[in-house]
């Protein structure tokens, strides 16, 4: 058994998830009842020393594996030199250097970029910028999306239970639009006509800041906003003035194959929301947007206390130079490759649950579980047994989806084959059908 930070004796999972259920209220929900010791790289051993295989990357946050050295001995440099003064009391390089960077990288003309601590904030001070910028207050998201857990990004995110707890009402002035996925009967066409519904019977366009959209959906499922349905957003935005925000919070940093998953649309978003894998494990999220827009709120209007955390700043910097050093976008789409592939033999097996839908770009790679082979009926059941069941044989795994149905694969980029390998045979083993 492992030792801890907090010098109390050598405890197991059980005798930790004992103090954790008396001291953390239950809201706070956890996938799994082990209690981690240590981490390295794609692998992940709990206090009773037992392995697990990491295809969660801590929710699309360690792209870059648990402390890899580079951005560790990043961390450890900068925490020499100070650990926060706040950017607001006295300005640093770090965050600077970060910016430019980030303004260089993203597929912005003209950007500027500012920084935060969670993805929440992130996405929120977007919409707040938006309305600064157009003097409007609306926002249209879409069903299944999930922007966080504030007032407002509680609002915004698509899915109302768990995340909207019973007395919480959707702000006024957000709509839902449903998100295209053909194979659970929604067109682009139903989608673009409950939009323009929303702009005659609730809130007309002329009063519309911003429309936030995940190019890739995260919690909602691993869903791709399709290409068209981008290019018309863009245009409708265009037309009326509407803020376009990609929030690239949950696919961003190399995870789809491309920095950021806007790439793939050869479209130009107005703002992105960028947090979790930026960070490589540091706590850190920013917006990233046109200088126009990004310049409408005034002096005052923006920051936090600890947002763009100096040690944060330096880990983002390296995890910047680790994905270019080490080509993880060219990773992630050799271990997407491999994933889909592997999904698509076990999904033959007579003794594998019923597998639906397929799905990935890059190493954002999800997969659906359905009553019957064949169709797309969910089977959220059948996701909890398979997550539980990979818990047991030392496979850290997660599920999403709209449907509740959906298992998504998220292994660093760092991964070595042969942990990728280990990952994928117990995976398979997970989903066998339990015998009757
Ligand atoms: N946006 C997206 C797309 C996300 O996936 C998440 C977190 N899962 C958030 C926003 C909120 O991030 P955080 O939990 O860091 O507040």
């Amino acid at each position: 058994m492992a030792s801890n930070n907090s010098g109390t004796a050598d405890a197991g999972n059980a005798e930790w998830l004992a103090r954790r259920t008396a001291a953390v209220p239950r809201g706070v929900a956890t996938g799994s009842t082990a209690f981690v010791d240590k981490a390295e790289n794609g692998e992940i051993w709990d206090v009773e020393g037992r392995r697990y295989i990491d295809f969660g990357s801590g929710i699309a946050v360690t792209n870059t594996g648990h402390r890899h050295p580079k951005i560790m001995a990043a961390a450890a440099r900068q925490s020499e030199r100070f650990a926060h003064v706040a950017f607001q009391v006295i300005a640093y390089d770090v965050y600077i250097e970060l910016a430019e960077r980030l303004n260089a990288l993203a597929p912005i003309d003209h950007a500027k970029s500012l920084f935060f601590t969670t993805g929440a904030e992130a996405t929120e001070n977007a919409v707040k910028i938006a309305r600064a910028h157009t003097g409007r207050s609306g926002v249209i998201t879409f069903t299944g999306a999930f922007h966080g857990r504030t007032l407002l990004t509680m609002s915004m995110t698509g899915k109302a239970a768990p995340y909207r707890p019973k007395g919480t009402p959707v702000l006024p002035g957000i709509y839902h639009v449903p998100f295209p996925v053909e194979h659970h009967d929604i067109t682009e066409a139903d989608s673009l006509k409950a939009l323009h519904n929303i702009f005659k019977a609730d809130m007309s366009p002329d009063d519309i800041a911003a429309i936030v959209i995940e190019p890739v959906q995260g919690e909602g499922g691993f869903y791709q906003t399709p290409v068209s349905f981008m290019k018309t957003l863009r245009s409708i935005c265009d037309e009326h003035g509407i803020c376009l925000v990609a929030d690239e919070v949950q696919s961003g940093f190399a995870r789809t194959g491309k920095l950021f998953a806007i790439e793939h649309y050869g479209v130009e978003p107005d703002l992105i929301p960028i947090a979790k894998a930026l960070g490589g494990g540091f706590p850190i999220s920013g917006v990233i947007g046109k200088a126009q827009i990004m310049d409408s709120v005034e002096p005052g209007g923006l920051g936090g206390t600890y947002g763009g955390n100096p040690i944060a700043c330096a880990a983002a910097l390296a995890v910047l130079d680790v994905i270019e050093e080490e080509k993880l976008c060219d990773r992630a789409n050799e271990i997407g490759t491999r994933m889909v592939e592997a999904l698509n033999r076990f999904k033959l097996k007579n003794t594998s649950r019923p597998m639906g839908d397929i799905r990935g770009l890059g190493a954002m790679v999800a997969f659906e579980l359905v009553t019957e082979r064949g169709t797309h009926h969910p089977d959220p059941d059948a996701v909890k047994a398979v997550t539980v069941k990979a818990a047991e044989l030392g496979l850290v795994l997660l599920s999403c989806g709209y449907w509740g149905n959906t298992i998504r694969l998220l292994a660093p980029l760092t991964i070595p084959d042969e942990h990728l390998e280990e990952g994928l045979k117990m995976l398979e083993a997970a989903l066998d059908a339990p015998s009757r």
